[in-house]
């Protein structure tokens, strides 16, 4: 039954192509990213919440320039695919910050809206490394790398911001 399809495009779809179709994929993600941290850290009403989101957008400059960089190395012109996922995750993080504006809670929504990113981030950049380390690409399984070690860095952060004090005032103030 298979052997029908074999002639097509798809039947001939390597590691190679799902290793350039996660690279869109988390190219346009970190990009919609960087255009979504600035409005979670204006949103955010602590100071150490706000300088958290801060200092991701920073990071997530780097994220851009890395895959970028990946891109290069693959001889592929950098070019992002819309990811559902990650529009669906911002829009959450939206949905928190609409529903939540002025509410006790609202800094711990966003935390956790922050991390669910983080989590999709790990995820996808796992997935990448091991394809790029599988097809001997050490040298983009290395770029790859550095960024993955930021984004468990910053999903640590956000869970000490958490536990550390957001999670207990959204507790305290609705009481
Ligand atoms: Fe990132
Ligand atoms: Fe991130």
């Amino acid at each position: 039954m298979a052997t029908t399809k074999k002639t097509t495009k798809a039947a001939r779809k390597g590691l190679e192509d799902l290793f350039l179709d996660g690279l869109k994929d988390l190219y346009y993600a970190e990009k919609k990213i960087l255009r979504t941290l600035p409005k979670m850290a204006r949103a955010a009403e602590s100071e150490e919440v706000t300088a958290a989101f801060e200092k991701h957008r920073i990071e997530t400059e780097g994220h851009v320039d890395r895959l970028e960089e990946v891109f290069e190395k693959i001889g592929r012109s950098a070019r992002g695919k819309t990811c559902p996922a990650i529009d669906g995750i911002v829009e959450e993080g939206s949905e928190v910050l609409e529903e939540y504006e002025g509410a006790p809670a609202l800094d711990a929504g966003l935390v956790a809206a922050a991390q669910a990113v983080e989590h999709y981030e790990i995820a996808r950049y796992g997935t990448l490394i091991a394809w790029a380390e599988q097809m001997g690409k050490r040298d983009v399984a290395d770029l790859l790398n550095a960024t993955l070690k930021e984004e468990m860095a910053t999903d640590e952060a956000l869970s000490r911001l958490g536990e550390g004090g957001v999670n207990e005032r959204a507790l305290q103030q609705a009481a």
